[in-house]
């Protein structure tokens, strides 16, 4: 009988650097993704009849975009690769995948999870309005369509995408109204010593701010959102500066973002430990040196496991192939290993500082009116939220989500979950670890009613 493969869910960086060093050691593992297309969300690909050149479409990172898209072509004959297939559920050693209404029950002798991150998001009025978007999906328009959300869009929120991603649209035509900032500029200068980890990526960012700065595009920092204006759609946004003061920026499309949250919903079903980040107001799971984690057999790479970027995530997928060929009893040296953990202590680093410069403004969702909507998919408000809280008793965010039906929709708490959790542990007036998390269902994204297991 065949042994089952090794699976490696993902073909972003991690999943592409994890897969080829699997083929090195003469295995042929199955990597699948739900994109139809490798290179994850960095060297996300245009659709197939696009031709904009790679320096167009990654900028100072098309090399690195060509070098992974030309490894992953590299190596299609020696996996199996099934893109168009979501990976959404997980029981005893097994994989449950969806390819059109295809399902299938996958075995695996190791798991390698690489599904990288989504951004996290911190609810504003007015934030479901047509017109506003995520960071990712303004950039994701621009990137895999060559489309704009807006002629005039103004960029809030907080973290190295929001400056990348106004630099992205300005430098595309768009007229950038705004950028707005949550975090203050002092945070980044104290931040400096873990940001100088990477003092080629230090330069980029501070490149990208003096661009924006040059070509008259307004940067506020320290602002507090206070509304997104519109009636059928974005007509403007109003922040608090730093003085107290009320600013106006008329828009006609508006891109938020507070940084990113490690997908960790499928470490979730297998069962891993997670522990409290304070440093990104997060439960984690807990991970080794090498990507293992406390269930045998699974391992976690690249930003699914920590946000360390798009070069960690490459490391961290090579080191969490050779922890797993290890423990199948391959002979991986030693001194490989090494250098791969000693290569990405710079970007843990790096990513410390990150946290530290640009917050996730936790605070803000505590402060946010009664009205205002924080689970869209199932469009439940803070005051329901803190109602289930405190009226109904619930200590903690699953049994909030009982009583409210917060995150139990289509995004099942990806957008929703960090806010809500702040929301609970302020109504309390508890530490934001005491309300935990909200616990990983499957399916974790949502299947259609035609999906069906072959007899
Ligand atoms: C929205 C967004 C925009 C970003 N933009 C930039 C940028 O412009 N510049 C920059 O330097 N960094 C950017 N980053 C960070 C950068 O993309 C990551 O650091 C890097 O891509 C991490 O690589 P990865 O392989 O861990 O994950 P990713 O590149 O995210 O790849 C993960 C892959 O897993 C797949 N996947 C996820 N869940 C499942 C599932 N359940 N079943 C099947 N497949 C699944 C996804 O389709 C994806 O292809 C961005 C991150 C995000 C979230």
């Amino acid at each position: 009988m065949a042994e089952d493969p090794v699976i490696v869910v993902g073909a972003g960086p991690a999943g592409t650097r994890a897969a080829a060093r699997l083929t090195e050691a003469g295995m042929r593992p199955v990597v699948l993704d739900e994109g139809d297309r490798s290179g994850g969300q960095i060297y996300r690909r245009q659709p197939a009849h696009f031709t904009r050149p790679a320096a167009a479409l990654y900028g100072t990172e098309a090399g690195k975009a060509v070098a992974l898209h030309g490894a992953f072509e590299a190596l299609r004959l020696r996996i199996d690769y099934r893109p168009d297939t979501l990976a959404w559920g997980l029981t005893d050693g097994v994989l449950l995948t969806l390819r059109g209404s295809r399902v299938e029950a996958m075995p695996y002798r190791a798991l390698i999870l690489s599904p990288g991150a989504t951004e996290r998001i911190m609810p504003v009025p007015g934030w479901t309005l047509p017109g506003v978007f995520s960071l990712g999906g303004a950039q994701i328009a621009l990137k895999a369509q060559a489309c704009a959300i807006g002629t005039r869009p103004v960029f809030v929120g907080t973290g190295p995408l929001l400056y990348l991603v106004a630099w992205q649209y300005a430098k595309a035509g768009v007229r950038v109204r705004a950028v707005l900032d949550t975090s203050h500029l002092g945070r980044r200068v104290a931040a400096l010593p873990s940001l100088l980890a990477r003092p080629g990526m230090l330069a980029q960012g501070l490149r990208y701010t003096a661009w924006l700065l040059r070509h008259g595009i307004a940067i506020r920092t320290g602002v507090t959102p206070l509304t997104i204006e519109g009636e059928n759609r974005v007509a403007g946004i109003i922040v608090r500066d730093r003085r107290g003061r009320e600013l106006h920026f008329d828009c006609d499309a508006v891109g938020q973002g507070y940084g990113l949250r490690s997908e960790t919903q499928l470490a979730d079903l297998a069962k891993c430990r997670f522990a409290f980040d304070p440093l990104a107001r997060q439960w984690l799971p807990e991970v080794d040196a090498d990507g293992r984690t406390s269930t045998p057999g699974v391992y976690l790479a690249g930003d699914g496991a920590m946000v360390r970027g798009a070069d960690g995530a490459e490391m961290a997928g090579r080191l969490a192939s050779c922890a797993a060929l290890r423990d199948l009893g391959e002979n991986v040296q030693e001194a490989e290993m090494a250098t791969l953990r000693s290569d990405l202590a710079p970007m843990s680093r790096f990513r410390r500082g990150l946290e530290e410069a640009f917050p996730w403004p936790g605070h803000l969702a505590a402060c946010l009116p009664d009205e205002t909507i924080v689970c869209r998919c199932e469009a439940i408000t803070a005051g329901e939220l803190r109602r289930a809280a405190l009226d109904l008793d619930a200590p903690e965010v699953n049994r909030a989500k009982a009583f409210s039906r917060v995150g139990m929709g289509r995004c099942q708490g990806r957008m929703c979950g960090l806010a809500a959790a702040e929301i609970v542990a302020a109504a309390r007036k508890v530490p934001i670890e005491a309300v935990g998390r909200l616990r990983g269902q499957a399916p974790v994204k949502p299947l259609p009613l035609t999906a069906r297991m072959d007899a």
